[in-house]
């Protein structure tokens, strides 16, 4: 276990790295905001998936498809530290259980607070829905922009990655796929 003394200390010898002055007034401090930041940026570490879906609703019947779309989200790339950003469309059409819809943005939360890549989010996000909602299919597309491609090696600005998962009935069948890409693509309200 690592106390928060260790990690501040470790934030001041990366700045001692750059040759930067670490005593100096606008850095003194900064060993301990990038802590409690990442505090924030990776609370997923300290959530569980189990916990947010847990409370579940009788779907009184409801057989259509529900989807949130557009859950903006940021996450942290693994394997350079760099911020990734973007957005997540999460769906399922449910059996007998329906979820609190804030919910679905919690679970792309959870996932994205902690180091990940963005494959993983998108598989993880699909994993959680099935597991706990065992619904008749679910999906999750994920459009998203990497700094690690933005700011280092390729430099290319305006490139979006997309990643999706289809499960059950999304991925059985076409026309639930694009019904699905219907209302994604609908124009807001
Ligand atoms: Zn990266």
């Amino acid at each position: 276990m690592v106390s928060k003394d260790e990690a501040e200390s470790a934030v001041r010898t990366l700045l001692d790295y750059l040759g930067e002055d670490t005593g100096r007034e606008g850095l003194v401090d900064t060993p301990k905001r990038v802590i409690k930041s990442w505090d924030e940026i990776f609370a997923g570490y300290h959530q569980s998936s189990a916990e947010v879906l847990e409370s579940t609703f009788n779907g009184e019947g409801y057989d259509g498809i529900v989807l949130l779309r557009d859950v903006e989200f940021h996450s942290t790339c693994e394997h350079h530290l760099q911020p990734f950003r973007g957005r997540a469309h999460v769906a399922y059409i449910p059996t007998e259980r329906i979820v609190g819809i804030s919910k679905l943005a919690r679970i792309v939360e959870l996932h994205s607070h902690r180091l990940q890549n963005q494959e993983r989010i998108t598989k993880n996000v699909a994993d959680d829905l099935e597991e706990h909602l065992q619904p008749l299919g679910c999906a999750v597309i994920i459009e998203a922009s990497h700094g690690c491609m933005q700011c280092r090696g390729v430099k290319k600005q305006n490139a979006i990655m997309t990643t999706s998962a289809m499960r059950g009935v999304f991925f059985d069948k076409a026309e639930a796929r694009s019904e699905l890409m219907q209302l994604i693509r609908t124009n807001p309200l």
